[in-house]
């Protein structure tokens, strides 16, 4: 059993992504095993098969493109990985290419000397040693140039099937919302979240949570209103429908027992 975290850190787990107008919040308590088993029920049936944002076609473009993924959007990966892939979509291929041509095809993306190196190494390690394949593992994954602990549950759950649960930034940030589980890192969040995510869901929790942070949940001003599952949600910063333009009623955008909170 874990020590109770202290109320003001919990507080500020649950409101850490608002950087500004931060208030001071009732911290919930993470909900039941019925509730989160509802939860993801309901995640499920809205998207029984959910997919990656991340354009690839096997496993060595998926871990190239998540390698690249870090401190960059989607959208800009995707566009810099179809440069990229149509000259280079194996190992082999990506280090004949060569460490400044794929800085070339990715110089739209974040940090894009590091990671052009680090495919670049990654691909000759995996021709090297590993028979030009991706390996399955964990432990192999995070010994490649560029690929942490995250990186890798994302590769061996998207390519392998693992119920592996890669907590980023917007898992981080549903999780202490609705609350799923109070953790200080992401790490810690990962090790929360596996044991009590039911089995049923655990393979394709962590994209329905990174989907509902993205799309629903978001950061600044999460959308309540459509969410699926607001019932369920014990977030004290719930948003409200939009003021009506008539009545002008409901115009602070926060729910009533929010204020009151
Ligand atoms: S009700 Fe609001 S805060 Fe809770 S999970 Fe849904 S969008 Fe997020």
């Amino acid at each position: 059993m874990k020590e109770p975290r202290p109320k003001a850190a919990a507080r500020r787990e649950a409101s850490a992504p608002a950087k500004s107008g931060a208030r001071e919040v009732h911290a919930p308590k993470p909900v039941d095993a019925a509730t989160r088993t509802e939860i993801f029920r309901r995640l499920h049936a809205l998207n029984p098969e959910p997919r990656s944002d991340l354009e690839y076609t096997d496993a060595y473009t998926l871990l190239v493109a998540v390698v690249l993924s870090a401190q960059a959007t989607d959208a800009g990966v995707n566009k810099a990985t179809r440069r990229l892939f149509a000259v280079a979509a194996d190992p082999a291929a990506m280090v004949a290419l060569g460490e400044e041509a794929v800085r070339e095809h990715i110089k739209t993306i974040g940090l894009f000397r590091a990671k052009a190196k680090n495919v670049v190494a990654l691909s000759r390690i995996l021709v090297e040693r590993h028979g030009g394949q991706v390996p399955a593992s964990r432990e192999a994954l995070e010994a490649l140039p560029g690929v942490g602990r995250k990186t890798a549950a994302v590769v061996v759950n998207i390519a392998f099937g693992e119920p592996t649960i890669a907590v980023d930034t917007h898992i981080f940030r549903v999780a202490h919302r609705i609350p799923l589980a109070i953790a200080k890192t992401a790490d810690a969040m990962e090790a929360a979240l596996t044991p009590i995510v039911p089995d049923a869901f655990r393979r394709h929790a962590h994209h329905w949570l990174i989907l509902h942070g993205r799309y629903v949940c978001k950061a600044r001003k999460p959308e309540c209103p459509r969410c699926p599952i607001s019932d369920l949600c014990r977030y004290p910063e719930k948003t409200a429908k939009a003021p009506s333009p008539v009545t002008g009623d409901s115009g602070s955008g926060r729910s009533r027992s929010a204020r009151a909170g």
